[in-house]
């Protein structure tokens, strides 16, 4: 027998890497005409490396015992800027102390018991930098503040000028960081509408104000502050490799081999078995 159209083109997805994860999300990736995009993770590789430590004069530590606290907070975190937090403390041969009462808030940072104090880790709101700065306190005094930053990946130049030879529209992007380093990262791939310092909740308004617009989107992420927004969106694609568990459940399809060019990719499958299908 021959598969119908939308099962060979899931067949397809997945020699390209992509796990479509139905027959009906095969279908709506190619009914899409919008894009919306997570900076972090999606269009730059997800590998922050901290690139400045910086104690405020006021506060009693250096520049490892601030680097060495923010890493005892950020220990038990998944987040990528943890992850690149406890890194660069591990390489400068830092003791990282037991942290209790860890929390996390998707899209804002930690908090954690170290030594009896409360540190907390997160949004530097009024960074002026191309970095990622996130904003130290210890007891809700700030101590001191860490600049990451994180590569492009390699095809997201490319990826996202066929999203928009696909769709007629330049994919628009949405982040939770601050507004220069998604600047930074907009320049880059020729994107001109930018939305910055998000809440995982204001993702999703903006995927819902497009679509009361009468826009169908395609919302791309990889964090679990970008599940809502997955979930929003008529096709929500998680990437895989370092995706969170949230993401990579929320979403309609998986980039199980971390290339970003498959977008596109699929969406054109989509379409041509969208043709087919009568
Ligand atoms: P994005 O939308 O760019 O993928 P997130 O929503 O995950 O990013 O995070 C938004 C911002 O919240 C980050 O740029 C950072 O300032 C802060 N943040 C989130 N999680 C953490 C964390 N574990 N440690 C420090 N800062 C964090
Ligand atoms: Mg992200």
């Amino acid at each position: 027998a021959t598969m119908p159209p939308l099962l060979s083109a899931i067949a397809n997805a997945g020699r390209h890497g992509v796990l479509v994860k139905s027959a009906v999300a095969m279908e709506r990736l190619g009914e899409i005409d919008t894009t919306a995009l997570d900076k972090t993770g999606t269009l730059t590789e997800g590998t922050p490396e901290v690139t400045a430590v910086r104690p405020l004069p006021d506060s009693d530590l250096d520049e490892d015992a601030l680097l060495a606290l923010a890493a005892a907070a950020e220990h038990q975190s998944e987040h990528p800027l943890a992850r690149a937090v406890v890194a660069a403390a591990r390489s400068r041969g830092l003791r990282i102390e037991p942290a209790a009462d860890f929390t996390a808030t998707p899209g804002q940072g930690v908090t954690a018991t170290v030594d009896g104090r409360t540190v907390s880790v997160g949004r530097a709101d009024d960074a002026d930098s191309d970095a990622t700065v996130v904003l130290v306190t210890r007891d809700g005094t700030p101590v001191g503040t860490l600049a990451l930053t994180d590569r492009l990946r390699a095809g997201a130049p490319a990826t996202t000028a066929a999203l928009t030879a696909l769709t007629g529209t330049a994919p628009v992007l949405l982040t939770g960081d601050n507004a220069r380093a998604a600047a930074r990262v907009a320049d880059a791939t020729g994107l001109t509408d930018v939305r910055a310092q998000l809440l995982p909740e204001d993702k999703v308004h903006a995927v819902r104000d497009l679509q009361r617009a009468g826009r169908k989107v395609l919302f791309v992420g990889d964090g679990v502050n970008d599940a809502p927004a997955l979930a929003a969106a008529h096709s929500g694609v998680a990437m895989g490799r370092a995706g969170s568990d949230l993401a990579l459940e929320t979403a309609d399809a998986v980039i199980v081999r971390d290339e970003l060019a498959t977008v596109p990719a699929v969406v054109r499958l989509s379409r041509a078995a969208r043709r087919l299908v009568v």
